[in-house]
């Protein structure tokens, strides 16, 4: 991708390269149930980062040995389409992958009640179709609503969104030019309503004090996703009651 030499990351207004404030989310879109074979479902778009999300389970699985007598296992796949990314990517798995599989699964597990399943699976796949930068945080938030969508019962909704600093300013809901020019990149994901930050990263250097700031416009933020969520469920819920 050697096509943003040139990039004016805050312009002399204060604007970001895609004209954004610097506390302002890119445009986001959410819906459920979008797949018919899932339990659960849900697309999500934060700007051009597109994230879809599957849920099968709680099932009990094939093999037997691969549960637990008190409760139910949730199980990751964080997964990038070949087609996401500008430069195609192969389609094995990647450490990075592995990786924001297990980084995703901690963000989501303490919330799931998963003693009401015991020796049960619950399968979730996050499919990456298009990436535009924060493609964990937007996995996070489609699959904590594939969840929700599949009747998973839960504690509370998760969400996430990343902040950066870029051209010394610090920015919300950072793009992939913002992520692979800028100075910092942290994504926060957490349940609000409990009061739990669930994920809780840093690439780059801040000063404690741009932590702290950083911090708290990724939790306002969350916090109006997942209003957002809570708003897409009530519509789909409010959408079945009519049919009954
Ligand atoms: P996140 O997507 O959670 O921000 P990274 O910081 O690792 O995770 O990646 C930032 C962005 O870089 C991604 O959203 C994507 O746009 C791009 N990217 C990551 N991995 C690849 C890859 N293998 N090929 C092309 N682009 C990639």
């Amino acid at each position: 991708m050697g096509h943003k030499a040139k990039v004016t990351l805050i312009d002399e207004r204060g604007l970001r390269h895609d004209g954004r404030r610097f506390d302002e989310l890119r445009p986001i879109r959410m819906q459920v149930g979008v797949l018919a074979n899932a339990t659960g479902s849900a697309l999500v778009e934060y700007g051009r980062t597109k994230v879809l999300a599957a849920v099968y389970g709680p099932r009990e699985p094939f093999q037997k040995f691969m549960t637990l007598p008190d409760r139910a296992i949730l199980r990751v796949r964080y997964h990038m389409a070949p087609f996401s990314t500008s430069e195609r990517k192969s389609p094995t798995p990647s450490r990075r992958e592995v990786e924001l599989s297990k980084v995703i699964r901690e963000a989501l597990e303490d919330i799931v009640l998963s003693s009401e399943y015991p020796r049960t699976v619950i399968d979730v796949f996050v499919e990456v179709l298009q990436a535009d930068g924060g493609t964990r945080v937007a996995g996070v938030t489609a699959a904590s609503l594939a969840l929700a969508d599949a009747g998973v019962p839960m504690k509370g909704l998760v969400a996430g969104v990343a902040v950066g600093k870029v051209g010394g300013v610090l920015v919300l809901d950072v793009d992939e030019v913002e992520d692979s020019m800028g100075e910092a990149d942290m994504p926060v994901a957490g349940a609000p309503d409990l009061g739990l930050v669930t994920l809780f990263q840093l690439n780059g250097v801040l000063t404690e004090e741009e932590v702290e700031r950083g911090f708290s416009m990724a939790w306002g933020a969350i916090e109006r996703i997942v209003s957002m969520e809570k708003e897409v469920l009530r519509r789909k819920f409010e959408a079945v009651g009519e049919e009954v």
